[in-house]
């Protein structure tokens, strides 16, 4: 697979390897306005007026490589089909307003002890490292405070947020997030992740990032020596199109699994990017041979401005169908819906039993259930009554 580098366009032809794979340079460099975007990519009329009318209320920036990845023509009288541009340029359904759609989807804010945490379920709490990302994804379920500097995460707050966890004794697992926490440097994402390692109760940590996807870069020889340093670390990441798992991503991926990381992929359900099973199939595929596991597959929420990117839940019921028998179960994610109003995560899956009829079999009572499996074959399978109750 060429590398991003070697696939750069025309405007990026005099920049030397080490500039581009230098991750500084390509959060300098990052496209964020129409004119630097056009000198890329060409863009639909529908795209420019999507860009003048909505990059105001969630700012726009892509990183050369991410910008590597687009389709670099389009079709001028149409919609883009390009997952890629679907993810990085703004789109004209993100003006169009549904009573439905919530600011804060998850009530994130609504269960926060202290600024910075969220603390919903007893033994976890979510910890804002920053509110910057590399790129800004669409589709971002936090677009209320993500890019915007105002609602950055200060010293202080980092802080307090660090003392929360230690006196809250019911926390086991923390996971730092944002934004996006490697948009800190190295020395301050390290104070982080050791002061968590060094609090006695907290037994897991993990990290969220789409760094590895937008930006990998990031992932240097001296980033995976500070991770090495609070091993094991499990770094979630968020990959929603094969063609984003390039060859960069690859050994950003490979650095992160020497580190001593346990890698999982959050992928989120989105029209026209990756609703069709083939593209799931091949993503998650890719995934293990990278080795990260298909963690979840997220239901696109009822954030504001992202509509236009959900799907039904029957789109999903059909992917995971479509999964079973075609990839081992490593490779299947659990299709999740984070309910609104911060009701937590709950799991779909396909319903595999066709019928159920009780049974006594030999003086054995329970219920003779018949499977249906993912080729359409049916099973009879006999379920014992629970002698319990
Ligand atoms: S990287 Fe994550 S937090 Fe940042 S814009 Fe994308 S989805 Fe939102």
């Amino acid at each position: 697979m060429p590398t991003t580098y070697e696939m750069r366009p025309a405007i990026w032809a005099d920049i030397r390897p080490e500039q581009w794979q230098d991750w500084h340079w390509q959060q300098q460099n990052r496209l964020r306005s129409v004119e630097a975007l056009e000198a890329v990519v060409a863009l639909s009329d529908a795209e420019r007026a999507a860009f003048a009318a909505s990059s105001e209320a969630f700012r726009v920036a892509i990183t050369p490589h991410y910008a590597t990845l687009m389709e670099a023509s389009c079709d001028p009288a149409g919609p883009t089909r390009c997952p890629i541009r679907l993810q990085a340029l703004p789109h004209p359904g993100e003006l169009v307003e549904y009573a439905f759609e919530l600011d804060d989807p998850l009530a994130e804010e609504a269960h926060m002890p202290v600024p910075g945490i969220t603390h919903r379920y007893p033994d976890r709490v979510l910890f804002y490292a920053s509110h910057n990302c590399p790129m800004y994804c669409r589709h971002c379920t936090r677009k209320r405070k993500v890019s915007d500097p105002t609602t950055a995460a200060s010293r202080t707050q980092i802080a307090q947020g660090l003392d929360y966890i230690r006196r809250t004794k019911t926390v086991r697992d923390v996971l730092v997030s944002g934004g996006d926490p490697l948009t800190l440097s190295d020395a301050r994402l390290g104070e982080i992740l050791h002061g968590l390692r060094e609090i006695e109760h907290v037994e897991v940590i993990r990290l969220g990032t789409r760094n590895p996807v937008t930006l990998p870069q990031r992932i240097t020889p001296e980033f995976c020596e500070m991770l090495r340093g609070v091993r094991p670390l499990y770094l979630h990441t968020h990959f929603n199109h094969p063609r984003e798992l390039g060859e960069d991503a690859a050994r950003a991926l490979r650095m992160l699994l020497d580190a001593g990381c346990v890698l999982g992929n959050q992928m989120v359900l989105l029209k026209g990017v990756n609703d069709d099973p083939e593209t799931v199939l091949e993503l998650n595929r890719k995934l293990l041979i990278h080795g990260c596991r298909p963690y979840y597959m997220l239901q696109c929420d009822m954030a504001r401005g992202i509509t236009h990117f959900r799907t039904p839940l029957s789109t999903g019921l059909r992917i995971v169908e479509y999964l079973r028998g075609r990839i081992g179960g490593m490779g299947i994610p659990d299709f999740v819906v984070d309910l609104p109003g911060g009701g937590g995560k709950i799991e779909l899956s396909p319903d595999y039993i066709i019928d159920r009829k009780p049974c006594e079999i030999e003086g054995v009572i329970g219920e003779q259930i018949t499977f249906q499996n993912w080729a359409g074959e049916t099973f009879e399978f006999v379920d014992l009554a629970d002698s319990s109750s």
